[in-house]
């Protein structure tokens, strides 16, 4: 069980009714206007948003050095970055292995999350295609539930399993899990840790990526082995930032997104984190020449290149005393 649920930050209830209602609409229409609904939704949402802040200026760059103290602990002396691809629509599916190619050319490993059931059909050319090119393939759902997380615990139990299963026939074992529109819960994380997924990357600050420091390492959400239950344990790799919410939600411009990426390789550098950054492959494919930047960024930075899965043998508990 997972008993430190302080660590997971918990959605707020208007957020939790929402995602019910769109995921209880989404699951009347047909797969082919799943994509084209959320699309509608969140650009209400999205010019809400930008309204309300002026992005770059309120961004919070002040970093609270004092929480993040070097590991002595951590075996992997350095920071570290993981891309990943959250596969979510056909849209997504069609550009993925010009993505795989596309990263290759850079020397890249990133770590695909695939549905099982979504709006495409997986096929075994496209995992061998993405496994082939030195890439890890991980499990983002059945379909992209947005409400996954506050459903029941039969539910989520049948989604995880009935999904995995049918990605591992294709792809062998697969240790990590991302949820749809990241609506993790700490019900979730604890059938995750039930069903011995070995890590969770779903917790996401979304607003200020630097005002809540569990973002930037992977930690244990729990360690002890619990016999009755058969559990093995749960490594959180949280998510540091996503195109979606650069490109999308908050709408910038190369300069600052150059600036922001800059002021994360330099916290990487020196506090020994390890970044995790999304992308859609959908959103790689409308904006190739700023994804092409941040990956250079990336590469030039020195720091090295991990697919999230290499992440689980390098973690520590340094964060026990800064959340709980
Ligand atoms: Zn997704």
């Amino acid at each position: 069980m997972i008993k430190n649920s302080a660590r997971i930050p918990i959605k707020s209830n208007s957020e939790i009714v929402s995602r019910l209602l769109l995921s209880w609409i989404a699951n009347l229409l047909p797969d082919n206007f799943i994509y084209y609904f959320f699309k509608f939704i969140k650009r209400f949402t999205n010019t809400a948003l930008r309204k309300k802040t002026n992005p770059i200026c309120t961004w919070d760059f002040s970093f609270n050095s004092q929480k993040m103290t070097l590991s002595n602990s951590s075996t992997l002396k350095t920071g570290t970055f993981s891309i990943s691809h959250d596969v979510d629509y056909a849209s997504c599916y069609r550009y993925t292995k010009k993505l795989v190619a596309l990263d290759r050319r850079y020397g890249i490993n990133s770590s695909y999350f695939l549905l099982t059931n979504g709006s495409y059909t997986l096929d075994k050319q496209t995992v061998f295609y993405i496994l082939d090119g030195g890439n890890e393939v991980a499990l983002h759902g059945k379909n992209h539930n947005i409400a996954l997380g506050h459903k029941s615990e039969k539910y989520i139990s049948t989604f995880l399993d009935t999904s995995r299963k049918l990605l591992e026939t294709i792809a062998g074992p697969v240790l990590g899990f991302r949820a749809p529109a990241l609506s993790v819960s700490p019900l979730l994380l604890n059938i995750l840790e039930k069903h011995r997924f070995s890590y969770d990357s779903s917790l996401c600050n979304s607003k200020h990526y630097s005002s809540f420091t569990p973002f930037y390492r992977p930690y244990i959400i729990s360690n002890k082995l619990d016999e009755k239950n058969g559990a093995a344990g749960l490594i959180e790799i949280p998510l540091t930032i996503q195109d979606s919410m650069i490109l999308n939600d908050l709408g910038l411009k190369n300069n600052d997104i150059a600036k922001i990426f800059d002021h994360l390789i330099k916290l990487a550098k020196d506090y020994y984190l390890n970044l995790v950054i999304n992308f859609h492959p959908s959103i790689v494919e409308k904006n190739i020449d700023v994804y092409e930047k941040i990956i250079l960024q990336l590469k030039t930075s020195s720091l090295p290149n991990l697919k999230i899965e290499d992440l689980i043998h390098h973690t520590s508990d340094d964060f026990q005393s800064c959340c709980d």
